[in-house]
């Protein structure tokens, strides 16, 4: 199936996401320079604009696949040109054809658990407040201070309800009169919609938005930085505007109104990664920081590649989705750039990085070991995990 899109198709398509990207593109490659796969194997964000320009993408292939939307790229670009919108709308053609290569398969899965039951995990919609059970967190009504919205990783993944425990109890402990939406809550859309799924998309934010509307909801409060992205800047799409607030954010804020009392130590070296989604796309840096910085003990230290500069983990875009090779995961450098800043413990705030950095430290674990690290073990934790010890 070569050149299955034709010139013209692609034309309106990137036209309308966009913004007339290839004729603003000239080729310069500054993009390329700083995309992490190029870290990893040769990968070029201005050839897929060049040949999208003369109608030659090959939508049945890997490469419009392997963008994480990770944001690194439009900021160097000279020409403005909406690098990440472009690709997508090349992902939204394939979808359309159902082209998709064997590594991006597992696309129609997510997609129909997605559809029937809100999640991309395959487990049922009325399981999605199991996290909670045993713990006395209520409904949310209209009268509470904020709706609490742990999304789908944190909702069903074993290791990710440990994050969405800990986050209900510091809500508890700070007295913070907070209420779930439990199967009325349906996965944001934000990572399908950069698969090209806009359909999809558009199904999953109206019925959340309905829900929101009906249960009288005003503030937010979400775990996952693809969460608040989707909220804060897409959702308003539909006319709709939702105060919306990240856990770092309102960790931070509960601190300094002196609601939640750091009272223990927690004497370790961490380093603090900055999810894509959380900094680069919504310049979130300073808070977690700030909450890490008064916790009695803790030693935080950066790595070289931090705030605007983080890497990629390497799961936006919806390639939490896509096997990646080994030797290929992004996720692998940046446990040594930790464990070279002498870490101990690696610190996140998104589900999809913690995922992605505990398959990294198994793999590590398993394998001969991170040389950087002489054999220690680093721990991945959601920075609501620290604080939660530091509070207990
Ligand atoms: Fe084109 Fe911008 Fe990439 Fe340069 S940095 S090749 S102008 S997209």
């Amino acid at each position: 199936m070569e050149n299955l899109a034709d010139y013209k198709e692609i034309v309106d398509v990137i036209k309308e996401s966009g913004g007339d990207a290839f004729k603003h593109c000239y080729q310069c490659g500054l993009c390329d320079t700083v995309c992490p796969w190029n870290r990893v194997r040769s990968f070029s964000m201005r050839k897929i604009i060049r040949e999208a320009t003369f109608g030659m993408t090959q939508v049945e292939g890997d490469d419009i696949w392997r963008c994480t939307s990770c944001g690194n790229c439009p900021r160097q670009c000279p020409r403005g040109v909406k690098i990440i919108e472009s690709g997508v709308s090349l992902r939204r053609i394939a979808t359309e054809y159902g082209a998709f290569p064997t590594s991006v398969k597992p696309i129609r899965t997510i997609s129909a658990s997605l559809t029937g039951e809100g999640n991309p995990l395959n487990e049922k919609r009325d399981d999605r407040a199991k996290w909670a059970e045993g713990l006395s967190v209520k409904p949310f009504s209209e009268e509470m201070e904020i709706l609490y919205f742990p999304g789908c990783y944190l909702s069903y993944d074993p290791r990710l309800k440990k994050v969405a425990v800990a986050t209900a109890s510091i809500l508890k402990k700070a007295g913070v009169n907070f209420g779930i939406l439990g199967n009325k809550e349906n996965c944001c859309g934000e990572s399908i919609r950069k698969t090209g799924d806009e359909e999809l998309f558009k199904r999953l934010a109206k019925e959340n938005i309905k829900t929101f509307i009906d249960s009288g909801v005003k503030r937010v409060l979400v775990s996952s930085p693809h969460c608040y992205h989707t909220f804060k800047n897409e959702y308003p799409e539909f006319m709709v505007n939702f105060e919306v607030v990240h856990i770092a954010q309102y960790l931070a804020e509960l601190i300094d109104a002196e609601r939640l009392e750091l009272n223990k130590e927690y004497a370790k070296k961490v380093t603090y990664h900055d999810p894509c989604y959380l900094g680069r796309h919504n310049n979130i840096y300073d808070e977690p920081r700030e909450a890490l910085k008064k916790i009695p003990g803790l030693e935080l230290n950066e790595m070289p590649e931090a705030r605007e500069n983080s890497l990629c983990c390497g799961g936006g875009g919806g390639r939490i989705w896509m096997e990646t090779p080994k030797g290929e995961r992004f996720s692998d450098l940046r446990l040594e750039q930790a464990t070279g800043v002498g870490a101990e413990v690696l610190v996140t705030s998104c589900p999809y990085c913690i995922t992605h950095f505990e398959e990294s430290r198994l793999m590590l674990d398993e394998g001969e070991g991170n040389p950087a690290d002489n054999g220690n073990k680093i721990e991945i934790k959601d920075i609501t995990e620290i604080i939660h010890e530091a509070i207990s």
